[in-house]
């Protein structure tokens, strides 16, 4: 059996940390054991979907490098959606509910100052033939309730009922749908909700593992009911810990800051991000990782972890800040191009261990190609500095001999060496290693610094 995944995002707003960790595992998982990827947009909820979100999704998939076999759309679905409700109001496992939602919250708080749990009292299950008649001539449109399998014989009363299952990431779960209300699957304008629309599409396409977050365990078991009642063989489900921030308290009201589209203006790297949000929460160690393949390859659920991830931004960046440290030039030559720096590969590898962001890189190619003021701070050692300068071309004993000749001639050593020229050659008070960024300037250039004068 070849394995098929899905990531199912909402398209009601653009993707986040969190979310992309779901998407990444999913991702990884498939890739790990040579199975697909689809990519399903959850917009049944039509007044929050839209298509730039939709668009904005991809946009960010296709950033991390995430490519999907197979893209599915809820809202072309409802032909089959309809289908399958037809199938279980005929068992029996669907029926019509004309609580408002006024109705349900009153009937909730009686159970509640009663000391009841607020579980749906099956009322609309006593309805008879005649009252629906009745309601339907006024015009009263339902909504749909999906049965659970909780009771005895007919009777309305639930009774504890447990759903088991061994979940991929958690091991032995069990959900007991006796505590549970009859979920509601269709409004009363049609529309289906996500709960009944996703076991519809995971057992029509064949999903054959549901990796998603922790928040939907108690979904699984009502869910587990539906692919049975449809007849459907279930897929394994693993069900991921969610994201807290560094202070171990909840993201998910910082979600909005931590977009993947936000982290992206940041300058991080997709690498980064899917680096970071891949290897918190497992038991390997966080590293930049170059590759995707390569951490597909690290995959395996045994090393997911089902204590809170935590995310931390500096972390982050920190990550980020190490991925490009290693990156080899011919895999940003075309970025810094778009970011109009110039330079070879002998600019990247002088300053790469000095940035944190790609951008950044721009601050050294101005210091090394274009004008900046000199800051002169001990102007006796940097006339003598300007003044032993020797002729080009220069080769990679140059500055060796240089600043040993600079050193003697002056009686200046360590940081009284050092400071003043790296102020008079880049105006700025750290940065690269000289010896690598002077070739890069030039002798006529790092003459006149050395000199005072702008250049
Ligand atoms: N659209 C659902 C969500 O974003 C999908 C959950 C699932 O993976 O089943 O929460």
């Amino acid at each position: 059996m070849s394995v098929k995944v899905r990531f199912a995002p909402s398209p009601t707003g653009r993707l986040h940390v969190g979310n992309v960790r779901t998407a990444l595992l999913n991702w990884l998982f498939a890739r790990n054991s040579g199975g697909t990827f689809m990519l399903r947009m959850d917009d049944t909820d039509l007044q929050r979907s839209t298509a730039e979100f939709a668009d904005g999704i991809r946009v960010d998939l296709n950033w991390l490098g995430l490519r999907w076999d197979e893209e599915k759309r809820q809202s072309d679905r409802t032909d089959r959606y309809a289908a399958a409700a037809e199938a279980l109001k005929a068992q029996g496992r669907l029926y019509a509910c004309y609580e408002t939602e006024d109705e349900l919250d009153r009937k909730r708080k009686r159970q509640r100052a009663r000391g009841m749990p607020p579980i749906y009292d099956r009322a609309a299950l006593k309805i008879t033939p005649d009252e629906h008649a009745t309601l339907a001539a006024e015009g009263r449109r339902p909504h749909w309730r999906f049965r659970l399998d909780n009771s005895e014989n007919g009777s309305l009363t639930p009774l504890p009922t447990i759903v088991s299952w061994n979940d991929l990431i958690r091991g032995d779960q069990t959900v007991d749908v006796g505590s549970l209300s009859d979920p509601v699957v269709i409004r009363a304008d049609g529309s289906f909700l996500y709960t009944f629309t996703s076991v519809i599409d995971d057992a029509e396409f064949g999903i054959t593992h549901i990796i998603r977050g922790e928040d939907h365990v108690t979904n699984t078991g009502v869910q587990l009911q539906l692919f049975e009642a449809l007849g459907a063989v279930p897929p394994a489900f693993g069900h991921h810990s969610l994201l807290v921030g560094a202070d171990g308290a909840a993201l998910s009201k910082r979600l909005g800051a931590l977009s993947i589209e936000s982290l992206r203006e940041d300058g991080i790297e997709p690498m980064a991000v899917s680096s970071y949000t891949a290897l918190i929460g497992t038991s390997d160690a966080i590293e930049a990782v170059a590759d995707i393949d390569d951490l597909a390859a690290r995959f395996a659920f045994s090393k997911i972890s089902t204590a809170p991830a935590r995310f931390d931004p500096e972390e982050l960046k920190s990550l980020n800040a190490r991925l490009l440290h290693a990156t080899p030039y011919d895999d940003v030559a075309a970025h810094l191009a778009d970011l109009g720096v110039g330079g070879d590969a002998a600019f990247w590898l002088a300053v790469r261990g000095n940035i944190s962001v790609l951008a950044d890189a721009a601050i050294w190619w101005r210091v090394v190609a274009d004008r900046i003021d000199p800051v002169i701070e001990d102007r006796e050692l940097t006339d003598i500095a300007a003044g032993l300068l020797p002729a080009e071309p220069w080769c990679d004993t140059t500055w060796d001999d240089w600043i040993a000749k600079v050193k003697a001639a002056s009686g200046r050593k360590g940081r009284g060496l050092f400071h003043p020229l790296r102020m008079a050659l880049t105006g700025r008070n750290d940065g690269p290693e000289l010896k690598a960024l002077l070739p890069l300037i030039g002798r006529a250039r790092a003459e006149a610094r050395l000199r005072g004068q702008q250049a």
